[in-house]
């Protein structure tokens, strides 16, 4: 896949070693660790290459040179998904997205509780004077406490379809993780799906579930996921260019 020239170069500012791989210029940072084997890892940052002392330089040269391919894609694809950070500002007037559409932020004092109205208005029983911290803590209780409620619904409304029983749900927020799935039942799922479409969300809700019949990627697993969710590559496309990560 040929690469954009619109990229940033790949140019680690805690650079100490540079190469070329594919016939680009890269500054990576590299460092001498207690491991077994050579570890690669393209970040925000750019590329990192961790390697144990008896390795010499030439085998990570070596083993850059092999891996040149997939450090500039897993680079194309890095600044693909920082195109699509949504930082949230925390005040009055501001917007987010909930179940895929934006919501705006309304601070009322006179509300007991936050609340969404018609107007896709979230009411936040905030004085007019509170600060970002204040309305980022109300926004994201109010964001997790819907995300409890739905995830439930969805994953009682599929659960009995699907013939498992789940067990427990608990609300995560890790990074890139969208939910994972226990064999006795207990789900997790990451409350920041809460501010993409629900078909994506139904979507990671079966895709944990079919996780009760096959602990696996397996066919078999996919199959019981095409059973429910015909369209489920698609939803899984849409789910991809997202990074939760991001909605910070
Ligand atoms: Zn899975």
């Amino acid at each position: 896949m040929p690469l954009a020239s619109s990229h940033r170069p790949l140019v680690h500012p805690r650079a100490n070693r540079e190469t070329v791989l594919e016939g680009m210029h890269v500054a990576y940072l590299f460092q001498r660790v207690r491991r077994r084997s050579i570890g690669f890892v393209v970040g925000p940052d750019g590329l990192e290459v961790r390697a144990p002392k008896w390795v010499t330089i030439k085998e990570v040269e070596l083993g850059l040179q092999e891996r040149g391919e997939w450090v500039l894609r897993k680079w194309a694809e890095m600044q693909e998904r920082q195109k699509n950070i949504r930082q949230i500002e925390w005040r009055e007037g501001a917007s987010l997205d909930y179940l895929g559409a934006p919501i705006h932020l309304h601070l009322s004092p006179e509300n007991g509780r936050s609340e969404l109205n018609d107007q896709r208005e979230l009411l936040l029983a905030l004085p007019h004077n509170a600060e970002p911290s204040q309305i980022r803590d109300a926004v994201q209780a109010w964001l997790m406490r819907e995300a409890k409620v739905l995830f439930e619904s969805r994953l009682n409304f599929y659960a009995p379809l699907m013939g498992v029983q789940w067990r427990r749900l608990s609300l995560s927020n890790a990074g890139s993780r969208w939910g994972s799935a226990r064999v006795d039942g207990a789900i997790r799922l990451n409350w920041r799906l809460i501010h993409l479409k629900p078909d994506a969300i139904d979507y990671v809700v079966v895709h944990e579930l079919a996780h009760l019949h096959e602990m696996n990627h397996s066919p078999a697993f996919w199959k019981v996921v095409a059973s429910i969710l015909p369209d489920h590559m698609a939803r899984r496309k849409e789910l991809q260019k997202e990074n939760l990560a991001n909605w910070a």
